[in-house]
């Protein structure tokens, strides 16, 4: 069976980058095998938070969430690969650090809600949308050698 080739979105938060663990995290997304497609440091601006975080809007944690993703840089990441979606929700763990598992990103580095590290898009659709609105440049287009071997390209052989 081949496996649809997605794109997701990846926000790695201000707790991230102010721990300095950016790059344990995106080494594990390199070692499952994921291709990063698009890679970039911002500083959140109030517009682009609002956005992002749009479908909150009106819940009572809505303002304290645009402020926080505002507070300090963020590493903003687009990862491709066979079904990168739901593949990279399991590896960031339930959205309440309590209930993530052990093994997860934030069952492993997390405690808070607020402080829990890290985003990746929930559904194609959302991908889509995220991905064009923090990338509207576009993303870069390549492949890697190694692909054939963690993927169903060039397989059984
Ligand atoms: P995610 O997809 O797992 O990141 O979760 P959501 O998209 O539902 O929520 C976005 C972010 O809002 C989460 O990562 C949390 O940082 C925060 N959040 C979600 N639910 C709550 C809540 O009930 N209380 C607080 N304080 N923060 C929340």
């Amino acid at each position: 069976m081949t496996e649809a080739i997605q794109r997701t979105l990846v926000v790695l938060k201000p707790d991230a980058v102010q721990r300095g663990i950016a790059g344990e995290l995106i080494t594990r997304f390199e070692r499952r095998g994921l291709r990063l497609a698009a890679l970039r440091l911002v500083q959140v601006e109030r517009a682009l938070a609002e956005q992002h975080y749009a479908v909150h809007a009106g819940k009572f944690f809505y303002p304290d969430l645009v402020k926080t993703i505002s507070a300090s840089p963020v590493v903003a990441i687009v990862l491709e690969g066979p079904n990168a979606i739901p593949v990279v929700r399991a590896m960031v763990g339930a959205t309440r650090p309590h209930e993530a598992a052990a093994g997860t990103i934030r069952g492993d580095y997390a405690l808070v809600g607020l402080r829990n590290l890290i985003h990746a898009s929930d559904a194609p659709e959302t991908a889509a949308a995220e991905v064009a609105l923090w990338f509207p440049e576009g993303v870069v287009s390549y492949t890697r050698d190694v692909e054939r071997w963690m993927t169903d390209e060039g397989a059984p052989a």
